[in-house]
């Protein structure tokens, strides 16, 4: 479900450029993007004023930065923020691969799909024969952690 829905969102707003750019897709579906500074939580989503809004930490890596993004999207398509539900709050705990709050684990299989589209993933392994886990990272700007989760998943590991 969560890999359709990437799927489609990917078809409608991606320009197929590598890395994908959650901050693009998130403008594309009408978000409006916020920082946070403070040490304690790594993203959130909420609906403030009638508005989808996603928060990063600035202060993280960028791939993590990425990774927030993509999962704030992941909470609003997903439909777990509503205008009478309390802010999503992510701190790093809500993406570990441990965490078993069904919301999180759909937002961090969604912002998986979205960061590392399965098509582009098939053809780097596939067709330019890119099998090196950190280099495959590095082109998708995302951890060698969610990278190898990422081909385990699809059945290429
Ligand atoms: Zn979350």
């Amino acid at each position: 479900m969560e890999e359709a829905l990437a799927k489609r969102i990917l078809d409608a707003h991606w320009d197929k450029l590598l890395p994908v750019r959650p901050a693009d897709i998130a403008r594309a579906l009408g978000m409006q993007i916020d920082v946070l500074d403070g040490p304690e939580l790594s993203g959130e989503a909420e609906i403030r004023d009638g508005q989808q809004v996603i928060k990063f930490n600035r202060n993280e890596s960028t791939n993590r930065q990425r990774f927030t993004m993509a999962h704030e999207i992941g909470h609003h398509v997903l439909g777990h923020v509503t205008p009478f539900s309390p802010a999503r709050r992510d701190n790093a705990g809500s993406f570990s691969s441990g965490n078993h709050d069904w919301q999180e684990v759909q937002a961090n299989r969604f912002a998986a799909a979205l960061l590392m589209p399965k098509l582009a993933v098939e053809t780097l392994v596939y067709r330019e024969g890119i099998t090196n886990i950190s280099r495959l990272a590095e082109i998708l700007r995302v951890s060698e952690a969610a990278m190898y989760y990422r081909l385990k998943n699809l059945g290429m590991l």
